[in-house]
């Protein structure tokens, strides 16, 4: 059995790949992105960039209806780039991170406008493309075009900090993992092994409790030598998230219609539908409904976005009033999730028109 290597220069770089490439031949996550490993299939760019885009803060199963529902709806970049703004917004309700869907837009349309529906085949030119970061550029010229790219997401960070027993913190360690990471690219298969470490890292080379006996790499592990490979990568105390505090405004018309009004293109959420609401503070709220009507409070809904967690109180009343009126069930499938949390709320509450009702 090889040793561990005392530092990354001892690392017998070619066994560790053999070894990887060979588990993942027989074990590889069948996903509707992929091709079979090995496969000499084509691979649509497309999808390696629309599940790419979906997967970043998201995770494989969450993505996957996402990702067929709209390579049906939109089966080639040239489809999508024709979508109506508010349709794209819609189907991506419920994914988060707002700002990705509308730079998904911007890029479909680059691709369709200025390179006639085909991306381009490197590195260098998919991050040319609007919306494209370092990370999603490597991961198609990988995985679409079987480029020998540095793709590193969480995963790989993660068995990369373990197999070197990597001490700085994270963020930090960030360039130096990546660095790492770099080591062990080859012009062998490299979509196969881009795709490779992702599946070790999210099914062998777990965040809690990696399967350390299942793994091919296990021989050359200096993090499970040291017997807490969990420990990796190093994390640095996280700062408690500010709290935020509002209030959503359930307003219903009686024929199963509920007021929605679209947010600014700025901001949060922006461009998506949502319940009217204020100002969201550190405060408990004090503002004035969005119309005059006999409102109720219908409790609260918790929701954490990546920089703050909120809590906001759900009102509702029937009422009348300038807003974008929306059958009950179509909102629900339209908002964001935050928005979804208090509409489901709101329609849970007593009807303030129900017979029976309190005055
Ligand atoms: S041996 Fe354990 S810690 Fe090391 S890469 Fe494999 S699963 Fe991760």
């Amino acid at each position: 059995m090889p040793a561990v290597a005392p530092s990354p220069a001892d690392l017998d770089v070619s066994a560790v790949r053999a070894a990887v490439l060979d588990w993942y031949d027989a074990n590889a996550r069948v996903l509707p992105w992929r091709r079979p490993p090995g496969s000499d299939a084509a691979v649509d760019p497309y999808r390696v960039w629309l599940s790419e885009v979906m997967l970043q803060q998201t995770t494989v199963p969450h993505a996957k209806p996402y990702f067929e529902r709209f390579t049906a709806r939109w089966p080639t970049v040239s489809d999508l780039a024709a979508a109506e703004d508010g349709a794209l917004m819609a189907a991506w309700a419920g994914l988060g991170y707002y700002a990705r869907a509308r730079n998904l837009l911007a890029c479909a349309r680059a691709v369709a406008r200025d390179h006639a529906g085909v991306f381009p085949d490197t590195e260098a030119g998919l991050l040319a493309l609007p919306g494209v970061g370092a990370y999603t550029a490597a991961a198609v010229a990988a995985i679409a075009f079987d480029r020998p790219a540095n793709v590193v997401d969480g995963n790989v960070e993660r068995v990369v900090a373990r197999l070197f027993a990597v001490e700085t913190p994270m963020p930090a360690a960030k360039p130096e993992l990546k660095r790492l990471a770099a080591m062990l690219i080859a012009d062998d298969r490299p979509g196969d092994w881009a795709q490779a470490l992702m599946d070790l890292g999210s099914t062998i080379c777990r965040p809690k409790s990696p399967l350390c006996l299942m793994c091919p790499i296990r021989a050359h592990c200096a993090g499970r030598a040291t017997g807490d490979p969990e420990r990796y990568p190093v994390k640095t105390k996280k700062a408690a998230k500010p709290h935020r505090q509002g209030v959503a405004w359930v307003l219903r018309d009686g024929q199963g219609r509920v007021a929605l009004v679209r947010r600014p293109d700025k901001g949060l959420l922006g461009g998506m539908l949502g319940l009217p609401t204020g100002t969201w503070s550190d405060g408990p709220p004090d503002e004035a409904p969005p119309s005059v009507a006999d409102w109720r409070d219908a409790g609260a809904v918790e929701h954490v976005f990546t920089h703050f967690s909120l809590t906001l109180a759900v009102r509702v009343a029937r009422g009348e009033g300038d807003f974008d009126w929306t059958p009950e069930a179509e909102a629900l499938d339209a908002l964001p999730t935050v928005f979804r949390k208090a509409l489901e709320r709101g329609l849970g509450a007593e009807d303030p028109l129900e017979p029976g009702s309190e005055p």
